[in-house]
């Protein structure tokens, strides 16, 4: 590990500037914690930096115990016996991803299903490695446990009829244990049939034999049962056998999905914020609740500026550069270099502090560019005591429907967009306050960490006028609300 030296473009008295590393231990990222697997893994893979740590985190992990995979079969089954012959199979057509949120934002598609029978390789349906050996589902992550703890909804992708259900297990795993029973539904559509594991502990909202339309909220994601950490895991059965709905060179034939998501191999931030002290990342429960304190104000003088960056799928060695600007835009800080890493890393943390002369008042930013892009442009301020340093509301969203001329009988979206980077200037956890109308009355409310949501194909007839207002709050003050008006279309 390298020790701290100063920055090679220091403004001031630079040698007494030089900023300290904060120490990160054994980090896992949010929402891929791994805390007990990683007492028995080698140290994590680290990029080191002079004052910060790019730092590779578990993968996630899962499956379904096998109790549950047989109680499920037997169920579906009944279902299948109780009712009607199923009529000619159409394949199904996923219209949308069954979970609120926005892939690439606030949602990360990391793990599809194993094609390779091989106990000693992998391929998912691209013909890549986003997967791992057995996997039956497509995993997507959410960011952290605190937006588990605030609910990222979980809908059926299709109507159908509930088979299978199950609620009241512990929602909070990090680890691989082949026994842990998951909060789950299992949906029946003519011969299909999907599967939603790992739910949040009292999320389920449907029960066994009843109808549901595509679109209907069935739970609230979780990190129950086989699980190392939040996320979805969707399968998707044909008859009595798992399939992979996505095509492509490694999968052959007609995909299941209307628009379907890519495997996403690009660099995201995933999350970001500054702290008032370095990340707490020696201490793996409390990184896992991720409840280090968040700032965007500083008050003036020399400070400890902490700093959190979650990315996904950094390359090998990747290039770096940091700066921190000044209200005049004179750089106060600057280090570049490269994180000297083997490998791709799907899932990291870029996180430390920087000991800064913060001694004029005003805005400032800190920017983090990798691979030559500008990933990140963060504001803060500098104020001059500590009662000036007031919480300030949410930024300002914009509100969308997708498609923007949705049709009656289908499913509508509302996406709340705004910054991923800062979508508080105190750099706090968001949750989204939905309501939805059709004709003026009020059909849908739900409070969620995702940045979109859904109603359901059956809430809004014909010719129906549909409202999405949405309201931004960082836990202490909610911001302006935004509003998407559309008429559903015949
Ligand atoms: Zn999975």
């Amino acid at each position: 590990m390298g020790l701290p030296t100063g920055g090679p473009a220091l403004i001031g008295n630079s040698s007494s500037v030089a900023s300290r590393l904060a120490l990160v231990g054994l980090a896992l990222a949010s929402g891929a914690a791994l805390a007990a697997a990683a007492a028995s893994t080698p140290d994590p893979v680290v990029g080191t930096t002079a004052q910060l740590k790019l730092v590779e985190a578990p993968p996630i992990v899962d499956g379904l115990s096998a109790e549950q995979q047989a109680e499920i079969a037997a169920k579906v089954a009944a279902l299948r016996a109780r009712r009607a012959p199923a009529k000619a199979k159409a394949l199904p057509r996923f219209p949308f991803f069954p979970q609120a949120g926005v892939q690439g934002r606030d949602l990360f598609l990391i793990n599809f299903t194993d094609l390779d029978p091989a106990p000693t390789s992998i391929r998912d349906w691209d013909c890549s490695d986003y997967t791992y050996d057995g996997h039956r589902g497509h995993d997507s992550m959410i960011r952290s446990f605190r937006e588990q703890a605030i609910g990222v909804p979980i809908f059926a992708v299709l109507p159908g009829v509930v088979a299978a259900t199950h609620d009241g297990e512990p929602d909070t795993n990090v680890t691989f244990d082949p026994r842990a029973r998951a909060n789950f539904v299992a949906v029946e559509h003519d011969g299909y049939t999907t599967y939603y594991l790992h739910m949040k502990l009292g999320s389920v909202a449907v029960s066994e034999g009843q109808q549901v339309a595509a679109g209907t909220q069935l739970g609230l994601t979780g990190s129950s049962g086989i699980s190392t950490g939040p996320h979805l895991h969707l399968e998707t059965h044909e008859g009595n056998q798992w399939r992979e709905p996505s095509a492509g060179p490694c999968r052959d034939g007609e995909s299941w999905w209307a628009a379907q998501p890519p495997v996403d191999r690009d660099l995201r931030v995933a999350d970001f914020y500054l702290a008032p002290t370095a990340p707490d990342l020696d201490d793996n429960e409390s990184f896992l609740r991720d409840e280090t304190p968040r700032t965007g104000t500083f008050v003036r003088g020399r400070r400890l500026v902490g700093i959190r960056a979650d990315l996904r799928n950094v390359p090998a060695d990747a290039s770096y550069r940091i700066r921190v600007l000044d209200p005049r835009g004179r750089v106060v800080y600057e280090e570049s270099g490269s994180y000297g890493t083997s490998e791709l890393f799907k899932l990291s943390l870029f996180a430390g502090a920087l000991e800064l002369p913060l001694d004029t008042l005003g805005s400032w930013r800190a920017k983090i560019e990798i691979e030559g892009s500008e990933l990140i442009d963060a504001p803060f301020r500098v104020v001059a005591s500590a009662a000036q340093a007031k919480n300030r509301k949410p930024n300002r969203i914009a509100a969308r429907m997708a498609p923007a001329r949705p049709v009656a009988g289908e499913v509508m979206t509302c996406v709340a967009d705004g910054s991923p980077i800062a979508e508080d200037p105190d750099y706090d956890l968001v949750s989204y306050r939905y309501e939805w109308r059709v004709d003026n009355r009020l059909v849908r409310l739900v409070t969620s960490a995702a940045t979109s949501d859904l109603l359901p194909a059956d809430a809004a007839p014909p010719g129906s006028r549909v409202s999405c207002r949405v309201t931004p709050s960082d836990g202490k003050a909610a911001g302006t609300p935004a509003v998407a008006r559309a008429v559903a279309e015949l």
